[in-house]
């Protein structure tokens, strides 16, 4: 027979969620840190995101459910988030507490763990003093000062690999590294770190991207370790995009995209796994890289969610696709001016766009912010791959102006990786 407190337990909950539920759309996480959220419930957000948004959000609206504002549009506006300082670093919740009572987790103390901001680790101010931290090649080649250029190829979906061979071989030699995508739309394929075995074999620097979408902290570290063991030295964290709509596929979201880069930099600096504790002999060492949508609104959001993940440890970011040049502008100067461009080396993502049936998914990308001017250009071409072509050089050309910017990843809409080296070619 159940005892009379675990009915108690139970009825204290059941009550506590009703009552927030209807306040604050509260999820029964059992873990409040409503008071440091502008009394906006963060658990609302579909990916369930404790420190700020997706790379999804544009116009203030949500990537899952478009006709809804996103929830951390709503919590910076309520929270007044400005530039002035890193906003903290919330823990990521303990599941076993979920559909608990918040209340009498804080007064038995339970909470803690999951509520209780994470220190952030002694940093350098300034990223680009001292030697290499890694064994990344795309590390060197960005220290070095010279101007960086990167592409991407895609994880097949099955285990023919020659189809991925020939992009490889397309653009070896022609960029500093290549990423490897991780389960794009949430649909199987190879893992990003066999594509990166693949780059490695013809000579190419991967990078393997990987989303706590589909990442628990467990299998994120064991990433690390292996990449560790297979040579690969980037890693890209990701938070993933939706799902698109299939609602039978869980989707992990045991950390966000920031603690997924605590996470790597902790074992990095200390030799310690920060989720158990744990020390590891000869931990691995990765380049830490992240993504930012510079489009997202209002536009201190997008910098401060930069400014936590800088401090979080991440190495170096790229941008989410720039077909708007003076929004992306307007974004460097916030860039810059809040001291980023010492922190994080920065690659702006070129569009090259060279198939009509790829450029017509252009505006189905979440968080893209695609100007009706750059859309007439494309859509009325007579030479789709000439002016997509033209677009990204130009694109490239503009972006390698601006201060903070230290090199481009270069982003294909269209199958045929051949046109990429001439595009990149003379930056
Ligand atoms: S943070 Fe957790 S306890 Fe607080 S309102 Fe959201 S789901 Fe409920």
């Amino acid at each position: 027979m159940r005892s009379v407190k675990a009915v108690l337990r139970r009825l204290v909950a059941r009550g506590e969620a009703f009552l927030k539920g209807a306040a604050f759309d509260c999820r029964a996480c059992g873990q409040c840190i409503l008071p440091r959220t502008g009394l906006i419930c963060p658990m609302s957000c579909p990916k369930g995101l404790r420190n700020g948004p997706c790379g999804g959000t544009i116009g203030g609206m949500c990537e899952v459910y478009p006709d809804k504002e996103c929830v951390w549009v709503r919590i910076h506006r309520r929270t007044g988030g400005t530039i002035g300082e890193v906003p903290v670093l919330n823990p990521s919740p303990d599941s076993a507490l979920f559909f608990t009572s918040s209340y009498a987790n804080r007064f038995t103390g339970l909470d803690r763990p999951g509520t209780t901001p994470l220190r952030y680790l002694d940093l350098p101010a300034d990223q680009f003093e001292g030697p290499a931290a890694t064994r990344s090649r795309l590390e060197a080649a960005l220290r070095s000062g010279r101007f960086v250029k990167t592409c991407e190829v895609r994880s097949p979906r099955n285990a023919d690999l020659g189809r991925l061979a020939r992009e490889i071989e397309h653009i070896r030699g022609h960029f500093d590294a290549v990423n490897a995508t991780a389960y794009l739309n949430g649909k199987p394929s190879l893992p990003a770190a066999r594509t990166c075995a693949e780059l490695l074999r013809f000579g190419v620097e991967p990078v393997c991207q990987l989303t706590c979408r589909d990442q628990t902290k467990t299998s994120f570290v064991s990433e690390l370790i292996a990449n560790d063991a297979n040579g690969i030295h980037n890693v890209l964290c990701l938070t993933g995009d939706s799902y698109a709509g299939n609602p039978r596929i869980k989707q992990v979201f045991d950390m966000d995209s920031s603690l997924m880069v605590y996470e790597a930099r902790h074992l990095r600096e200390t030799g310690v796994i920060h989720f158990t504790g744990e020390a590891v002999k000869a931990p691995p060492r990765p380049f830490i890289g992240v993504a930012i949508n510079p489009f997202s609104t209002p536009p201190e959001m997008p910098i401060r969610r930069l400014m936590q993940k800088a401090a979080a440890g991440a190495d170096f970011v790229q941008t989410q696709l720039v077909f708007n040049l003076p929004a992306f502008e307007a974004f460097m100067r916030r860039y810059c001016d809040a001291g980023l461009h010492r922190r994080l080396f920065l690659l702006a993502g070129v569009p090259v766009v060279i198939s009509k049936s790829a450029m017509e998914m252009i505006p189905r990308v979440p968080g893209v912010d695609y100007p009706p001017e750059v859309r007439r250009r494309l859509e009325g071409a007579a030479d789709l791959r000439a002016e997509g072509c033209r677009l990204a050089r130009e694109t490239i050309d503009a972006v390698s102006r601006m201060p903070g910017v230290r090199g481009v990843h270069l982003m294909l809409f269209g199958a045929d990786h051949s046109v990429l080296p001439d595009v990149a070619a003379g930056f």
